[in-house]
């Protein structure tokens, strides 16, 4: 059986692959008419969000029984090409649940505490002590839209600051809500009474721009937003205007509209915004997870 590695996929990984006695033919982010050829004889592909697995690369592997994506979005792979052919698509998308929220808690920090402003300003050669008062996160009210798998990992870790955990999701899991003390209530009154709201909602037709002017406007001023969901859940252009404005205290975003985020975006020149570009899932952890656990279902498909 011949494995096709398209993308990088953690040493643990190949190493499940390895031991279930595939064979591996390992190459990073093949353009389309390369990919065509290396998937001749392949019988499981594995992606990241690159590359492309289209219909044509599909109709191009007579083998291919199951395609692996070490992640979680699936946009890049034909999904309806791979079912006309019975092709299995598996993915791992509870790996990085816990980075993403780690991430998140960390921009709270960062921005409540004034961190990267401060790092810069220490950089300049400036002793900025003055400005760099802060607030203090416990008994604050964190507000998390989208109670998930991410969501869940912040509300745990809010609870365990002590702060009060406010929650709202169509789907509520009232289980769940207790374990973390947390309690749904609308996302008016979540926003009205949140001193932190973290976005942990998939990027849908209702999610599109959940976050706009008048939700911003229903924010206390001494708020901090923070977005390691999507970038299109907030209105980017109505968040600059509520940073530069002071409707809210301050932001911390690791997804946006427009990524790579340009170098001279509005959102680069404002010291109340903290910016990561998109490394939610970028940890050891998360890496070896996602692709240990789609090397698994794959040993599973092709041997079972
Ligand atoms: P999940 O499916 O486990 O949870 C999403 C939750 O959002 C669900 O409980 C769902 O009911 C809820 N939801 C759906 N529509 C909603 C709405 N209109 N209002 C409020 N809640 C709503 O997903 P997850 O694994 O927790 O991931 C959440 C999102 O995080 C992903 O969709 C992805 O966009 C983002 N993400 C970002 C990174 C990063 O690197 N920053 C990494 C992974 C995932």
């Amino acid at each position: 059986m011949k494995v096709l590695v398209a993308a990088p996929l953690h040493e643990k990984a190949l190493e499940v692959l390895k031991n279930a006695g595939f064979e591996i033919v390992y190459e990073e982010y093949p353009d389309e008419d390369r990919l065509l050829e290396l998937v001749r004889d392949a019988d499981a592909i594995i992606v990241r969000s690159k590359p492309k697995v289209t219909r044509k690369v599909i109709e191009a592997a007579p083998k291919l029984k199951v395609i692996g994506r070490a992640g979680v979005g699936l946009d890049n792979i034909d999904l309806e090409a791979a079912k006309e052919r019975g092709i299995k698509v598996v993915n791992s998308p509870g790996a990085s649940s816990r980075s993403v929220a780690e991430l998140a808690v960390g921009l709270m920090f960062a921005v409540a505490r004034k961190i990267a402003f401060a790092d810069r300003k220490m950089r300049e050669g400036v002793w900025a002590k003055k400005q760099c008062m802060g607030i203090e996160l416990e008994g604050k009210t964190i507000g998390v839209i989208g109670f998930g798998r991410i969501g869940y990992e912040v509300a745990k870790i809010a609870n365990a600051l002590g702060m009060k955990v406010l929650l709202y999701d169509p789907k509520p899991n009232e289980e769940r809500a207790k374990e973390v003390g947390g309690k749904f209530v609308s996302l008016e009154e979540l926003l009205k009474e949140s001193d932190v709201v973290t976005l942990h909602v998939p990027l849908l037709d209702a999610t599109y721009h959940l976050i706009n002017e008048e939700r911003l406007k229903l924010m206390k001023k001494t708020a901090i937003l923070i977005n390691a969901a999507r970038g299109a859940v907030v209105d980017t252009e109505a968040l600059v205007k509520a940073l530069q404005e002071g409707w809210i205290y301050g932001a911390g975003l690791d997804v946006f509209e427009e990524e790579p985020l340009p170098a001279d975006h509005p959102l680069t020149k404002l010291d109340n915004v903290v910016l990561t570009p998109h490394i939610g899932a970028s940890t050891e952890e998360a890496q070896m997870r996602a692709g240990v656990q789609v090397a698994e279902q794959i040993v599973e498909i092709l041997k079972g």
